[in-house]
């Protein structure tokens, strides 16, 4: 067995004892493969053992593995920071976009997918650890954002993304996760079903099946360590290098 299709079956045991201890169903909790840096030959071999969804980064991986992966089916995800000149191409390759952040952002989307005839999956990314270096709706306008969202009839708003908080205090990381699960409620108080919290990733999902997690998003544990550091996806405008 390679070591790769190893990994995965220790991630799914993880996922199964976690869900075990917080008295869940693993049924409730989709694996999305986080396969920023990973060459379409592996993720083909994770995508044969039964996996669907795969999660990028940047656009233009994306457009690059698309081809290798087509043939198999699966779902592409969009994890990362969207800039509005690429919303044409993104939308080309992805079935949902889970990084949806902004007021303009979203505008935008509505606009290009009502001239395509289209309409897309979308989550609300929030910015639960309130760090500078991380994109997301800071979480005192999620409300409000949402709502705008589910008035955009081109975006179907099904579920709230964040990254936890670095640290090696699980408490900490706890109350980032947490806090994305009340705003669930309180869209729900307002009406709003948003069933789906993309949280938890190799380092914390056990925390994040236990704050009600519905989907993981796993890199690192199953391809291994990434030659770029993760800032290099993540605040690439915020960062000078
Ligand atoms: C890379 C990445 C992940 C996966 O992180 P790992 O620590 O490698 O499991 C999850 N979510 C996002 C948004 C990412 O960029």
């Amino acid at each position: 067995m390679s070591e790769i299709i190893s990994n995965l079956s220790i991630i799914h045991k993880r996922i199964n004892k976690a869900c075990a201890a917080a008295g869940r169903d693993p049924g409730e909790v989709k694996l999305l493969l986080a396969t920023k840096t990973v060459p379409a030959e592996k993720i083909i071999q994770v995508l044969r053992q039964g996996e669907s969804v795969i999660g990028e980064n940047k656009v233009q991986e994306l457009k690059e593995k698309y081809e290798a992966l087509r043939a198999i089916p699966h779902q592409a995800h969009f994890i990362g920071h969207l800039q509005t000149n690429k919303i044409k191409e993104v939308l080309k390759y992805a079935t949902c976009i889970q990084s949806v952040d902004r007021p303009d952002l979203a505008e935008k989307l509505q606009k290009r997918l009502e001239s395509e005839e289209k309409t897309i999956e979308v989550f609300m990314q929030v910015n639960t650890s309130y760090e500078e270096s991380k994109f997301g709706i800071a979480p005192e306008n999620a409300v409000d954002f949402a709502v705008q969202l589910s008035g955009l009839d081109r975006l179907k708003l099904c579920g709230l993304m964040t990254i936890g908080i670095f640290s090696s205090e699980p408490e900490k990381v706890r109350k980032c996760f947490r806090l994305l699960k009340n705003i669930r409620t309180s869209l729900l108080e307002k009406g709003l079903n948003v069933p789906e919290l993309s949280m938890g990733m190799s380092h914390d999902l056990e925390t994040a099946i236990e704050e009600g997690s519905t989907m993981v998003r796993i890199g690192t544990a199953i391809f291994g360590e990434r030659i770029y550091p993760d800032s290099y996806y993540w605040n690439e405008e915020k960062q000078v290098f």
